[in-house]
């Protein structure tokens, strides 16, 4: 592995480890490239239940912490330049509502790429749908599909984060019928979609294998996402080697070791 472009920082709030010590641990490494995609800062409209300002605040950073992220990154990409290519990012959600507030918001700052990653359904639902918890709902299923979809169809996402995050536990048989779409879309708009290792790593519930048939079925494009929360999840040996078997075995799954990344602006 020569590049992650998932990494976090503790602005989101449940990852720890400086900046500083995930760039040095990276260089040890031997990456090449670091790109940091912490969850973003996400301009919400006013209005909401306050439970839902509270779930979708307590899990990404501050909009007044962006300087701070920005800065801090900047000035390690120079320090580090001779090392190792750093670039800044955001792991984004898709949010009818948000999603141009938020583009707009980022056009300040010197972003190089977005990064999709979809734990939530649209801000205004009370409650708010999860989509890491276990459902066998085709409408939730679906809605994660879409909301993705129309993250895609931005063009302004290089990446598809942990696309099989949403835990079906229903028909096999739907759930290819919904995650087909996601995936000939990501196609479509030429995304690749991110392998996670971190999930991996913790045994979670994605990388789902389901998810990984449909896409060996129909083909597109992969890349390695760590999903750092902690420097030294920066490479977890097993995780990598278990998905590069996935992959090897998959012949119309194109691993990607370096990405190009989608214009914000
Ligand atoms: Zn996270
Ligand atoms: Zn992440």
């Amino acid at each position: 592995m020569i590049a992650n472009y998932h990494t976090h920082t503790p602005r989101c709030k449940h990852a720890s480890g400086s900046e500083r010590e995930f760039v040095e641990k990276a260089i040890e490494l031997g990456f090449s490239e670091l790109g940091f995609a912490d969850h973003a800062p996400m301009p919400l409209p006013k209005g909401l239940h306050p439970t839902n300002y509270i779930t979708i605040g307590e899990m990404r950073m501050a909009l007044e912490e962006t300087d701070g992220y920005v800065n801090t990154l900047l000035d390690l990409r120079k320090e580090y330049e001779r090392d190792i290519k750093i670039h800044i990012g955001f792991e984004t959600e898709y949010y009818s509502s948000c999603f141009d507030n938020f583009l707009s918001f980022i056009s300040d700052y010197p972003i190089d790429y977005l990064i999709l990653g979809q734990h939530f359904g649209e801000v205004e639902t009370v409650p708010l749908t999860y989509y890491g918890a276990q459902t066998s709902s085709e409408e939730r299923l679906a809605g994660y599909v879409d909301l993705v979809i129309k993250g895609i169809e931005s063009d302004k996402i290089t990446y598809v984060a942990h696309p099989d995050l949403l835990a079906y536990r229903g028909d096999i048989n739907v759930y290819e019928r919904q995650m087909s779409r996601l995936i000939r879309s990501a196609n479509e708009h030429r995304v690749p979609l991110e392998l996670n290792l971190f999930g991996l790593f913790e045994l979670r519930h994605y990388p789902n294998l389901a998810f990984w048939q449909i896409a060996s079925d129909i083909g597109c494009d992969v890349v390695f996402g760590t999903d750092a929360h902690s420097p030294d999840m920066l490479l977890k040996p097993t995780a990598l080697k278990y998905a590069e078997k996935l992959v090897e075995s998959s012949p119309k799954l194109n691993l990607l070791e370096k990405i190009q990344f989608k214009p914000i602006r």
